[in-house]
């Protein structure tokens, strides 16, 4: 699961900050156009190895 705010751009791997967090899938997130926070690449490692 990932997580992401109404407004943002971004989902994230954890609630990391003051924010309206709802729970969705990574699926989800992605249809949505949402980019990962850093803090979501941080967290992955096959993702870092992408980049
Ligand atoms: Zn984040």
């Amino acid at each position: 699961m990932v997580y992401a705010t109404p407004t943002g751009k971004k989902y994230h791997s954890h609630p990391h900050n003051d924010g309206d967090y709802s729970e969705t899938t990574l699926d989800d997130a992605l249809a949505r156009g949402l980019e990962p926070c850093k803090n979501v690449i941080n967290n992955n490692k096959a993702y870092r190895r992408l980049i």
